[in-house]
């Protein structure tokens, strides 16, 4: 480049909010906040929230560099002038920035692995395992490595990593809780009660509507929000966050979890940067390595290998509906109506998803997905209710999430087996069933746990597509032992779209 060139202006999603996604610290930018994104879909109210304040946020740090725009359309504010734009996330996006003569469209930023790296790992492969991309990765970064081996001596401490909660302690008051300190919270500002008067207005006007219950702003908005709330997590949860990842606690949503996801997935945080403070923690003796390698194995291996995905597979791939899973969402569940359910541990996720905008991944892909999975919901109509009821959800975050992972809609392209189980899972990972209504071994009758009749529903109903995957021979022989399954089936039936 010229060095006496002047710099183009940088059109910034929202979602490309940290300083990485600028070429130099004087770059002039323009950010566009479109009222009518808002009004296209039914987003959570505190989704909305975080996303305005945070583009509103970075508009006012960046001061005189910054023209803001609110318009109606993004075409609006980018007219035909010369702009530059990095790689936007959403198909969408793209095409709308490549119609555009003025703008010249960059590589991604936000993720480690370059799309033609990807490419070349994922060319003639058949299944494409999150497992075999993270250690190249691992070893191209070289993170968590020692030498050409993985640090701690093996790649995936996934064993170490899946205890039920701890039980509760005696004599100890209260309802049970991980026992770590709370997460970094942010502090509202005058921008944040801004974003709030508007988003009330533009309800009341008619034309936005929201799922889910306001509530104080839980996730950063900021750059230095973010780095504040990455470092208390390092200091302050990092340690536990391995061993009870895999655990749901009913009185205790956050648990360990880093709620990095939301700065991630808004552009503040850089992955390397988080990956390379958490290898520092380990390094440093704050943190135990499968700790470390837990969030390492989320944000190097987990969060890049979605996004490429999302690219990779093509665009029929949201469509896939391998199993022909065709009913609507219930009311109940589009709405987050916890209070209609009486199943403790879905009434319970959905009441959290209600409150905050976010529940962490195992009520995500083994309660919410698990129960969707079981029911038969639509694959398509379900990625775009997590995408709309997640502070964190984006088009290609969820895509490969939900239609490939928790619905097994792609066939098997990214696992080996689905993601289906009954109220025994449950019982092991959570303190949902003790006081529940239903009992996680009763199959039959009033006290029958609809998760786990609703398995052997599941399995029934695709016997045949799921006969020739070694890894369900034996749940299918199960099935077949199954004295009542007659009367399991005409239960589930009857049980129809209500909520259990
Ligand atoms: Fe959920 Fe079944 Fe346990 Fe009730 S018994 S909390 S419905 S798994």
């Amino acid at each position: 480049m010229n060095a006496s060139a002047p710099v183009a202006r940088r059109w910034l999603f929202a979602d490309q909010l940290g300083p990485h996604f600028l070429d130099t610290d004087d770059q002039p930018v323009l950010l566009v906040q479109s009222r009518r994104a808002f009004a296209r879909r039914r987003f959570h109210r505190q989704k909305a929230h975080l996303v305005l304040s945070a583009l509103r946020h970075r508009a006012a740090e960046l001061a005189d560099r910054c023209e803001f725009r609110a318009v109606d359309r993004y075409t609006d504010a980018a007219g035909d002038r010369a702009l530059t734009v990095c790689h936007p996330t959403t198909r969408g996006a793209l095409a709308l920035v490549q119609r555009l003569p003025g703008v010249q469209v960059l590589p991604a930023r936000g993720f480690v692995t370059g799309m033609a790296d990807f490419a070349a790992w994922a060319d003639g492969r058949g299944r494409l395992l999150m497992e075999d991309h993270y250690r190249i990765a691992r070893r191209r970064q070289g993170v968590l490595m020692d030498g050409d081996e993985p640090a701690g001596g093996r790649w995936n401490f996934d064993a170490d990593n899946r205890e039920p909660p701890p039980k509760p302690r005696r004599g100890r008051s209260g309802p049970p809780t991980l026992g770590v300190p709370e997460p970094w919270w942010p502090q509202e500002d005058e921008i944040d009660e801004q974003v709030r008067r508007d988003l009330d207005r533009w309800e009341r006007d008619g034309d936005v509507r929201f799922v889910g219950r306001d509530g104080p702003r839980r996730f950063a908005a900021t750059r230095d929000e973010a780095l504040q709330a990455l470092e208390h997590f390092v200091a302050h949860r990092l340690a536990a966050f391995g061993r009870y990842e895999d655990a749901m606690l009913a009185d205790d949503a956050w648990m360990a979890h880093s709620l990095l996801s939301a700065p991630l997935n808004l552009g503040l945080l850089d992955p390397l940067e988080v990956v390379h403070r958490v290898e520092d923690a380990y390094r440093g003796g704050q943190a135990p390595i499968a700790a470390a390698e837990a969030v390492v194995r989320q944000i190097l291996g987990w969060r890049d290998y979605v996004w490429h995905l999302y690219w990779y597979l093509g665009p029929d791939y949201p469509a896939g509906n391998g199993l022909r899973a065709r009913r609507g969402l219930p009311d109940w569940f589009a709405e987050l109506d916890a209070d209609a359910v009486q199943a403790r541990c879905l009434s319970g996720v959905l009441a959290d998803l209600r409150d905050h905008g976010w529940v962490h991944h195992i009520p995500r892909l083994m309660v919410l997905g698990n129960f969707a999975l079981q029911q038969g919901w639509d694959p398509a109509e379900l990625t775009d209710w997590f995408h709309r009821c997640f502070v964190d959800g984006y088009e290609w975050v969820m895509v490969a999430n939900v239609v490939g992972m928790s619905q097994f809609a792609d066939g098997g392209r990214i696992t080996t087996k689905p993601y289906a189980a009954g109220g025994a899972y449950i019982n092991r990972m959570s303190d949902y069933c003790g006081p529940c209504v239903y009992r996680p071994t009763v199959r039959v009758g009033e006290q029958a746990c609809p998760f786990t009749a609703g398995y052997w529903n599941f399995l029934h109903r695709h016997r045949g597509e799921l006969s020739g995957n070694h890894r369900m021979a034996q749940p299918l022989r199960g099935l077949d032992r199954l004295a009542d399954l007659d009367a399991l089936l005409d239960q589930e039936r009857r049980r129809g779209t209500d909520p259990p």
